[in-house]
């Protein structure tokens, strides 16, 4: 970077070698009291990206950490229940369970309010994709584009994925692709679990719909929601989970890869590893 003094640099080569590391081990390595629901750790950016492409936010560019993220506690009473609202108001079709296609459950699900993201997003984003997919990727949560466009996985970090999946000769058509969440946590954020636990019920029904094969997990935060584990992602790679009886690799954001390229050749061992598995899929 030009005109940037040795400290400056030194400080910048730190900062990213932190974030890297917390997000192979975790943030636990530096915030070891993020234990409870009720003192949910969050950190956020204090201004948006201009790309704001979903998770990682917990590591940035090295421009970018120049301005330090700052860490946010939340308590109990200081509004991780605020705006959960009452059934009455959760303005979805209460047959909605019942829903036999993935068209006719998103029309009944896609005016939720059951909790406080409804009241912030801009677009319910569903999912797209092969309704009878053997492979489904999960990420964690829409972003900014997504939020924007009501599609997951678009902008850069979706671009990439579907060079990814073209690189094991799947195309975006093939698979089908969503959010644990289908509204977008404000200034990306880590989805709080009273969230997680009122939107969940929509993937287990997608799931239950598509009824895939193998499921394909974006990222630390998504991998460790969906699994309700605190295992790293360095852990989270090494192992083959099963949710809703369907078995699920975990593997890097591409927004992660596309802010450090080292990890392009292990996530590249784990898209072979997981077309090898889809291979061996029974049709
Ligand atoms: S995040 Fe899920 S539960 Fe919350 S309002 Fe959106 S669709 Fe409903």
């Amino acid at each position: 970077m030009e005109n940037e003094n040795p400290l400056e640099k030194t400080l910048r080569d730190v900062e990213l070698f932190l974030k890297q590391q917390a997000e192979l081990f975790g943030d636990e390595t530096f915030l070891p009291d993020k234990t409870a629901a009720a003192q949910a750790v969050v950190t956020a950016t204090s201004e948006e990206r201009s790309d704001d492409i979903r998770p990682e936010h917990h590591e940035d560019n090295g421009a970018e950490l120049k301005q330090k993220p700052k860490t946010i506690k939340v308590s109990e009473e200081q509004g991780l229940f605020d705006g959960v609202v009452t059934s009455a108001e959760w303005k979805i079709d209460s047959q909605w369970h019942e829903s036999e296609s993935l068209e006719i459950l998103d029309s009944r699900i896609s005016g939720c309010m059951r909790c406080q993201l409804g009241s912030t997003r801009k677009n319910f984003v569903f999912g797209v994709g092969n309704t009878k997919a053997k492979l489904v990727v999960i990420g964690e949560a829409p972003g900014a584009d997504e939020d924007e466009q009501g599609e997951p996985f678009v902008g850069r970090a979706g671009q990439l994925l579907n060079k990814i999946l073209a690189a094991v000769q799947l195309r975006r058509e093939d698979v089908y692709i969503c959010n644990i969440l289908k509204c977008r946590p404000p200034n990306n954020r880590d989805p709080f679990p009273p969230e997680v636990e009122s939107c969940e019920p929509y993937l287990k029904k997608q799931i239950e719909i598509i009824n895939p094969k193998l499921i394909l997990c974006l990222g630390r935060i998504a991998g460790q929601t969906l699994l309700k584990t605190n295992a790293t992602l360095a852990e989270l790679r090494q192992s083959v989970y099963e949710y809703q009886g369907v078995k699920v690799l975990v593997t890097f954001h591409p927004a992660a890869l596309l802010r450090n390229p080292n990890w392009k050749r292990p996530a590249w061992e784990d898209v072979q590893k997981m077309r090898k598995m889809y291979d061996e899929l029974p049709d």
